[in-house]
């Protein structure tokens, strides 16, 4: 099968072409695991911090991707979940251990042995990927292949810290950084709180009109204040300031919540500048997201069937994988960025 892998760690301004093309015998279903016949992945920010070894993958070679769709093409042992064909999605969680406390609650995302789709196990750079079938999803039958891509990571990760801000019908929302994690967080916000007012900080104008058409009620650059103070903010930045500043922006008793698997370390100076008083006193909170459990990626997989809410995608083929990746870093194009494979 053909698929495209990651070799070495390596900084993607010296080297704009860190994957390569690869020829490779079709993996083998385990027992309880499907055989997928890949058709779309979404191409996230995660393969970013991979490649430059902000969330290194522990071996290497490795096929990443983990916003798959495809069929299911073989069925190993003790597996009957799904039919020889069925269209089924993979996203970031590959598998976890299911005994340990924070399974049993309900966080497996939280899980010491969480292992990630495209990072820890061969993810959906690729024609075929194995998974264990209960790590499988069906797919709403409304969404397109690449549709249903970016809905498995930026949208169930921005399902989740949602929930995380806390935020009611009537609340106020802050979002600072405004891709595709936010953007979809934006629209479910007007589908379920549809009284919350959603304020958009983003550094270019083009993306701060995007999120005005969208329904935010106000947007402005990370420098510039809020008409109000926010109850809570979701930050999806690589960076430190937009967390300083959307500390100064929270309510009294207001939390933020970091949606990021890595923070760069460009502008870590930032933090010193935190002030006990206007950044972290009235009993304001700092909640980080952590991966994401199937029950995030379930739930978002309803809402969006449910409101419909159908992201805008940009396809790419499956050999032009680091022109993706090179699009997605310089911030080109709105919309998600997904791999056509099939
Ligand atoms: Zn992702
Ligand atoms: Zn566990």
């Amino acid at each position: 099968m053909k698929a495209m892998i990651l070799k070495a760690i390596s900084a993607f301004a010296q080297n704009p072409a860190p994957l390569v093309p690869a020829e490779l015998s079709e993996p083998v279903p385990g027992e309880g695991e499907i055989l997928i016949a890949v058709s779309a992945c979404g191409v996230c920010h995660t393969e970013l911090d991979e490649i430059e070894g902000r969330t290194p993958p522990p071996a290497f070679p490795v096929i990443p991707g983990h916003q798959v769709v495809g069929t299911v093409a073989a069925r190993g042992p003790q597996a009957g979940r799904f039919r020889i064909g069925e269209r089924v999605g993979v996203g970031w969680i590959h598998s976890a251990c299911e005994a340990c406390d924070a399974c049993r609650a309900g966080n497996e995302n939280l899980c010491a042995e969480f292992r990630a789709t495209g990072r820890d196990v061969n993810g959906g750079y690729a024609e075929f990927m194995t998974v264990p079938e209960a790590f499988a999803y069906a797919i709403p039958g409304l969404f397109s292949d690449g549709e249903a891509a970016p809905l498995l990571c930026a949208g169930a990760i921005g399902w989740r810290s949602l929930r995380l801000s806390g935020l009611k019908d009537g609340g106020s929302l802050g979002l600072t950084g405004f891709g595709a994690s936010a953007h979809l967080v934006l629209l479910t916000v007007r589908h379920r709180f549809p009284r919350a007012q959603v304020f958009v900080f983003a550094r270019s104008e083009r993306e701060r009109a995007f999120a005005r058409d969208l329904g935010a009620a106000w947007t402005g650059t990370t420098d510039e204040a809020p008409p109000e103070k926010l109850q809570s903010v979701i930050d999806t930045t690589p960076a430190w300031k937009p967390v300083v500043e959307a500390l100064k922006h929270l309510a009294p008793g207001g939390r933020l919540v970091i949606n990021a698997i890595r923070k760069e370390e460009g502008d870590k100076t930032e933090l010193l500048r935190l002030d006990y008083p206007s950044h972290l006193w009235m009993e304001k909170e700092i909640k980080s997201v952590a991966n994401v459990s199937r029950n995030d990626i379930r739930e978002f997989l309803e809402l969006a069937a449910e409101i419909p809410l159908r992201p805008t995608v940009e396809e790419y083929p499956l050999a032009e994988a680091n022109r993706a990746l090179a699009d997605l870093a310089a911030g080109k194009l709105r919309g998600a960025k997904v791999l056509r494979i099939a």
